[in-house]
């Protein structure tokens, strides 16, 4: 479980990105925040895995402040998904998967073969593991950003536009590769977007943010479309 707590953020500048945000993201649950662009949704997301951290407020997982964690092995223990995937350019693909699993301790052989049957669980044939990321479509290296958070087994996953820059057909299956895996794997999941449909299409709870981390309407996808 995420909880937000009255959290704030002032970058440098004359407005406050954040203010006074409060928010339970369930276990097992996913939670969209779907907003325009600057309403505070990455900044918002990024607080979790404290590459931001809040000048107001605190964000706690499982009752515990992440403030009281070290932000590496935070970050290590949380899927994160980015738009642009992300990837390591001259990685292979497997090595880009199977990495943290091996620098946090797993035998690189068993690293490997979890790998290769991630690549498989997102819809990639394991073969793929050998090229590079620039040798795959977008959609496919999303598939590998999907694939990589997985690897060390996170119970959280936090994901930023995470198919934003595919286009359309092949968002439309990314969003259903999703919802297949989130009914397997029961991730708790904080998923941001500007797009409504995908928030409405994934979301068990759906936020909806305008500009200042402002909670403009929020529920589930149902509650919304009859409000
Ligand atoms: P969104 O993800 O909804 O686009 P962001 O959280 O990225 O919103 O940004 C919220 C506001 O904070 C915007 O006005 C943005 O310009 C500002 N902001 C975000 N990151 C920084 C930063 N590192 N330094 C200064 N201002 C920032
Ligand atoms: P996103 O697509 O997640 O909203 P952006 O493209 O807005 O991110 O920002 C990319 C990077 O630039 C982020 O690290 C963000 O913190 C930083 N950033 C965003 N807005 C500003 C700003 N006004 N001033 C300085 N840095 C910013």
């Amino acid at each position: 479980m995420i909880e937000f707590e009255s959290v704030s953020k002032t970058y440098p500048g004359p407005t406050a990105a954040v203010s006074e945000f409060s928010l339970t993201v369930p276990s097992h649950r996913t939670v969209v925040l779907v907003g325009s662009s600057g309403s505070g949704k990455s900044t918002l997301l990024r607080m979790v895995n404290r590459m931001v951290d809040p000048t107001g407020g605190r964000v706690l997982i499982d009752d515990e402040d992440v403030r009281d964690r070290d932000p590496v092995a935070l970050r290590r223990s949380i899927g994160y998904v980015l738009q642009n995937g992300g990837l390591m350019p001259h990685w292979t693909v497997l090595d880009n998967v199977a990495t943290v699993p091996v620098l946090t301790g797993t035998p690189k052989r068993q690293a490997r073969l979890a790998a290769k049957e991630l690549l498989e669980r997102v819809g990639l044939d394991p073969a793929m593991g050998r090229r590079y990321p620039g040798q795959l479509s977008g959609g496919q290296q999303q598939r590998v950003g999907v694939a990589r958070a997985l690897a060390t087994d996170p119970n959280i996953l936090l994901m930023d536009e995470p198919f934003g820059a595919v286009d359309p057909i092949m968002r439309r299956e990314l969003q259903e590769e999703l919802l297949r895996l989130q009914t397997e794997l029961h991730k708790t999941i904080l998923f941001v977007t500007h797009d409504i449909d995908e928030a409405f299409l994934l979301g068990d709870e759906v936020v909806v943010l305008r500009e200042g981390g402002q909670i403009a309407q929020r529920g589930t996808p149902a509650e919304i479309l009859a409000a």
